[in-house]
């Protein structure tokens, strides 16, 4: 994902993805998160966005856990969101995220389909379906 677009959702939500690279603490063990940010394309930053603010709704309105990130990548063609704390709605909200995944092309946004290239799972719209870069 675009450095821009990470840094819009570190900023948006800051106790879910962490502050700056910069202001890490040097001897604290790292999370894959925290060392690779965001490993997906940026065709799926509405959705994180969208999953990140009903995340921190609950907490703030329910007192439901904070949900810190742990992993953000893609897997199989899918979104995937990992962390350690989270209640049985918010583990819902991510399941739901991780599935519509399947439905966002992960290059731009429109919508796609989950796709097989060269045994490679991809989910992605018409235009990028063929590879093609913009
Ligand atoms: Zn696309």
């Amino acid at each position: 994902m675009r450095d821009e677009l990470q840094k819009s959702l570190r900023e948006r939500y800051p106790l879910i993805f962490g502050a700056a690279p910069a202001h890490r603490d040097p001897f604290k063990v790292l999370s894959p998160f925290q060392v690779w940010g965001f490993e997906c394309g940026d065709g799926w930053f509405d959705l994180l966005d969208a999953l990140a603010l009903n995340l921190q709704y609950a907490t703030k309105s329910t007192g439901a856990p904070q949900v810190v990130a742990a992993q953000v990548k893609e897997k199989f063609g899918c979104l995937r969101f990992y962390t350690d704390l989270a209640d049985a709605r918010q583990r819902a909200m991510i399941e739901l995220a991780e599935t519509m995944s399947g439905r966002i092309c992960e290059e731009c946004g429109n919508r796609g389909a989950l796709m097989s290239t060269n045994g490679w799972l991809m989910t992605c719209c018409p235009a990028h379906a063929a590879g093609g870069e913009e």
